[in-house]
């Protein structure tokens, strides 16, 4: 792997330095970005994400901490050198395009090559390529109060290509777009990446923008609190085995995005835990649900409060159905218990038999789940699909597809439905076997 073409270590910013509106807005950063990457930086309205963001663009100088870009900080540059590093090494754009009204939109895109002493002729040529590839090369010659938002966009893309910088720094690139021009101009952030193998750093409020990252570094109260490996992705940085396994969290991450790992474990138990609740008993729930996963009440607790009535703090179950979900909660907690101690041992890779307790038992469980009967081969095959899904080498649809392929074929030879249920089963034992310890709150 290259080295990080991005370097941040206990990087600080704050405003106002020694005045008496002092402000500390990022609070030791640590981040490493590798070339070619896509970055999004994530997280609520003033958690730091421009901080962050113009400081590496060299216009916010850190207060402590070290920013290198390329292995050089930039905030040592002469003023020439910090033209050529803003305008060849970084490209830029902004929510707001920042497009210039007197220009037309050739000599818009061209503008950072005045500084190069590019030939007009030469200019306009390659302003037309550049114009064409995102698709706006008709318009070359309008100003851009006759554009769409979306056209402006595309623009301001086609101009922060024009000296073909290795980093491209996208400030909530479709802040200002309908739904049909978001989707082009991410498209095109997809294309710079992949095609021509850009390093993408984008500022995003929108969750389903994501999906295009290999990472997303979440960002809260000026803090760096997490950094999510997308599973979809080939990842680019070395990443952590454990981060990258489950995907339920994955998701629910997206859906939740500002949810702290426990928050999403208690949600995925919550759902598990399917009751006709209206949604202040599910509210309740959660918060009773968190008690259990934070291991703070046992059992039995557990399902008295779910029995009491909800004016003084439960959920009005009646004690058969209360006491049905706590076991359940139970049984799940306990089983990831194995599945965690599993995972502790894989990652850090002393060793991977899948002849190994912790494997047979958790087979055991899914298998005790399973109401039909399975012959020893069936097991055997049940189990070595177990130990592929803990450690990663297959997918939890790969695993779902396997249980249910058929026996001739090479797979354990489940029903649809049942290998549908023990899937689901065995991915909320996993989700709770991750550790958070050291995340969270
Ligand atoms: P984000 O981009 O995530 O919305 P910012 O990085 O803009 O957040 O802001 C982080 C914090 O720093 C906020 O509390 C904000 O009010 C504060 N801040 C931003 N710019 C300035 C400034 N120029 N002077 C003082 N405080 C600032």
């Amino acid at each position: 792997m290259s080295e990080p073409i991005i370097k941040i270590k206990d990087l600080d910013i704050t405003y106002n330095l020694g005045k008496e509106n002092e402000y500390k807005a990022t609070h030791s950063i640590n981040m490493d970005i590798y070339p070619e990457e896509f970055i999004a930086f994530f997280g609520p309205s003033g958690c730091g994400k421009s901080t962050v963001f113009y400081s590496i663009l060299g216009i916010l100088e850190p207060s402590a901490g070290q920013l290198l870009v390329k292995g050089e900080n930039p905030y040592s540059f002469s003023p020439e050198k910090m033209v050529k590093f803003q305008t060849k090494i970084i490209g830029i754009i902004y929510q707001a395009f920042y497009l210039i009204n007197s220009l037309s939109v050739i000599d818009n895109v061209v503008l950072p090559q005045i500084f190069h002493g590019v030939t007009p002729a030469r200019r306009r040529h390659w302003a037309l390529q550049i114009l064409k590839r995102f698709g706006m090369d008709e318009h070359g010659e309008k100003y851009p109060d006759n554009l769409s938002g979306g056209q402006s966009q595309r623009v301001s893309v086609a101009r922060s290509m024009v000296n073909n910088p290795d980093i491209l720094l996208a400030d909530e690139p479709t802040g200002n777009l309908d739904s049909v021009s978001s989707r082009q101009v991410m498209e095109s952030l997809k294309e710079i990446n992949d095609v021509d193998k850009k390093t993408v750093i984008m500022i995003t409020h929108n969750a389903a923008q994501l999906s295009y990252c290999h990472r997303v570094f979440y960002l809260k109260d000026g803090k760096l609190e997490r950094i999510v490996p997308n599973p979809e992705k080939k990842q680019i940085a070395k990443v952590d085995k454990q981060k990258i396994l489950v995907t339920e969290m994955d998701q629910l991450s997206k859906i939740f995005p500002y949810s702290s790992p426990v928050e999403l474990k208690v949600k995925s138990l919550v759902n598990y835990l399917t009751q006709d609740l209206n949604f202040y008993q599910l509210q309740r729930l959660e918060s009773l649900t968190q008690l259990v996963v934070e291991r703070k009440v046992s059992n039995d607790e557990f399902a008295r409060m779910l029995n009491k009535e909800y004016n003084e703090g439960g959920i009005d179950l009646n004690m058969p159905v209360a006491k049905h979900m706590a076991e359940r909660v139970d049984k799940i907690l306990k089983q990831a218990e194995d599945a965690r101690r599993y995972r502790r041992r894989f990652i850090s890779n002393n060793f991977f038999s899948r002849e190994n307790i912790l494997v047979r038992r958790l087979t055991k469980y899914i298998i005790d789940e399973y109401r039909g009967k399975l012959s020893p081969v069936q097991k055997k095959r049940m189990r070595d699909l177990v130990y592929k899904r803990i450690s990663g080498l297959v997918s939890r649809r790969e695993f779902k597809d396997m249980l249910r392929l058929s026996f001739e074929n090479g797979g354990v030879g489940i029903a649809k439905t049942s290998s549908r249920k023990l899937t689901q089963y065995f991915e909320k034992i996993l989700m709770q076997g991750i550790e958070s310890k050291g995340h969270g709150h």
